[in-house]
């Protein structure tokens, strides 16, 4: 009980998960929108302005050289300025002003200079990164403008030697950087309303999932008890999903199977106990017939006495073998043996029956044949299939045990003229417990457990059995086994 207290159900699992699912969310929109936000909004200006001085130098022999660079200007919204330094003193070819109206063209000579020297030392391009003051200042007619406020602009300027045949020039991208300190305090308002919603959502999709997955579920664990309390018929259905689906087909298949096994056992008790009191009340009967009356205590009473203990030991002893086997605990102690003599043996145990009840027991073979197996197992599956024969022969008393070899393998069927057995009750005449003819069991010796026995020590071998049955016609009962084709080879060598 303790342990279950401690159990965290599917609504508090599902809401930690969605939790930790916004928490992660939350936590990365923070830091890219907030911290990372202007490394990330520089590094692709400066990928930008490095991408706008390439196009130039890539132009820069062309005829309409101005035309494509007021275009490279204008879409990129960036100041340029291209400089011969073929001559001492750099002449400026072009300055991005008249396009974008920014006063670009005014960089100090003495910083395009400082410009080029950096460059020329850093293999020919180089970087400068966002400055409060602009290495020049603004003159004064621009001051009236104050979107030209240049003096707290900050730039971002990227310079580049081009070398052609015969000249060389110097080109200077400038790129203005707006200061993301404002959006960022507008991102941190709407992210801190963004967090709660995220938060308010995830609870709400928690709770809403949980309850769609929990109640289909809960709805089969009562049944499960109700099948837990013995009440088998009860049935389970369907289910949202394709799992629950499964776990319903299979605890309705549990309650079918738990339902017949419930059933064969109650006539399992009724059976065992009928059957383990007719020869009681014979044997007590008997003894105290014998005890009582003088001259009563004859041998064929004393036998009788015998032979209905000899029952009583034989169905105790086919429960012990039957629950042994499904258990997996009989160990087969395997030998080389005369399969012909194990079953002439069998027939020996009849000779009586023959005798004063006028059985016909026929045993057909044409030579010896040696297996290798547990004789005293396989003695039993011939013994209780010879036994159901006699047991529900025809009118004719007639059975036939017929051995036949084909190729390596051994084909022994055990046929009566009987009723025969109905093809809807034939599969289950294999299960434990399972009489065909319910209603006159007690006028037919039997446990039900006979056919179980045969087809649990048979699967041991692997060995193929069946029945071949014709309503009013009778059946045959066969299997089949490997032949030891050197018996005296093989026993010597083992
Ligand atoms: P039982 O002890 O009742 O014979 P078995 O497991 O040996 O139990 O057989 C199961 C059922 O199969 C029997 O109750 C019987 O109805 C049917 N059966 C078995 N052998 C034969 C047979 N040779 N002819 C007709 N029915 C048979």
């Amino acid at each position: 009980m303790k342990h279950r207290n401690k159990q965290i159900s599917l609504k508090g699992y599902l809401t930690c998960i969605f939790l930790v699912f916004a928490v992660v969310l939350i936590a990365f929109m923070w830091i890219f929108q907030t911290v990372l936000l202007e490394p990330f909004y520089k590094t692709i200006k400066t990928y930008q302005v490095k991408n706008c001085a390439h196009s130039v130098a890539e132009h820069i022999q062309d005829d309409d050289l101005l035309a494509i660079l007021d275009e490279i200007v204008e879409q990129n919204n960036m100041n340029v300025s291209l400089y011969d330094t073929s001559t001492e003193i750099f002449s400026c070819i072009y300055a991005s002003d008249s396009i974008n109206h920014r006063p670009s063209n005014i960089i100090k000579l003495s910083t395009v200079y400082k410009y080029y020297d950096e460059a020329k030392l850093n293999g020919g391009e180089a970087t400068f990164g966002a400055q409060n003051t602009p290495p020049h200042s603004l003159p004064k007619h621009y001051s009236d403008i104050p979107m030209f406020d240049r003096e707290h602009t900050e730039f971002l300027s990227f310079a580049k030697i081009i070398e052609t045949k015969d000249s060389e020039y110097f080109v200077i991208v400038e790129s203005e950087i707006t200061p993301v300190t404002s959006t960022v305090q507008t991102l941190k308002v709407q992210l801190s309303i963004i967090t709660v919603l995220i938060i308010l959502i995830s609870l709400f999709i928690a709770l809403v999932s949980a309850h769609y997955i929990s109640k289909p579920i809960r709805k089969t664990t009562d049944k499960a008890k109700e099948l837990a309390k013995q009440n088998y018929d009860i049935e389970f259905h369907g289910g949202r999903y394709k799992e629950l689906c499964e776990l319903n087909n299979t605890l309705t298949y549990s309650a079918t199977e738990l339902k017949k096994v419930d059933s064969l056992q109650k006539e399992l008790i009724a059976n065992i106990s009928h059957d383990l009191r007719t020869p009681l009340t014979m044997i007590t009967g008997y003894s105290e017939v014998m005890r009582d009356i003088p001259g009563e205590n004859t041998p064929e009473n004393i036998q009788i006495v015998i032979d209905e203990a000899n029952r009583l030991s034989q169905l105790v002893s086919d429960l012990l073998d039957i629950s042994k086997l499904e258990a997996g605990s009989v160990t087969m102690e395997n030998k080389v043996f005369n399969l012909t003599s194990c079953i002439k043996d069998i027939f020996k145990r009849y000779t009586k029956l023959v005798e004063q009840e006028n059985y016909n027991i026929v045993f057909e073979y044409d030579t010896d044949v040696y297996i290798c197996a547990d004789e005293l197992r396989i003695s039993q599956v011939m013994y209780n299939l010879i036994n159901n024969a006699v047991n529900y022969c025809g009118d004719d008393k007639m059975v036939v045990v017929r051995q036949s070899i084909n190729d390596t393998k051994v084909y022994i069927e055990v046929i009566d003229h009987g009723n025969g057995i109905d093809s809807d009750k034939l599969p289950y005449i294999w299960d434990r417990y399972y009489k065909v003819d319910k209603e006159h069991k007690q006028a037919v010796v039997g446990t039900g457990l006979g056919l179980s026995i045969v087809k649990n020590i048979l699967n041991q071998y692997n060995a193929r059995y069946g029945v071949k049955t014709k309503e009013g016609q009778g059946s045959d009962f066969w299997w089949t086994f490997d032949i030891v084709q050197n018996p005296d080879k093989t026993k010597e060598e083992s």
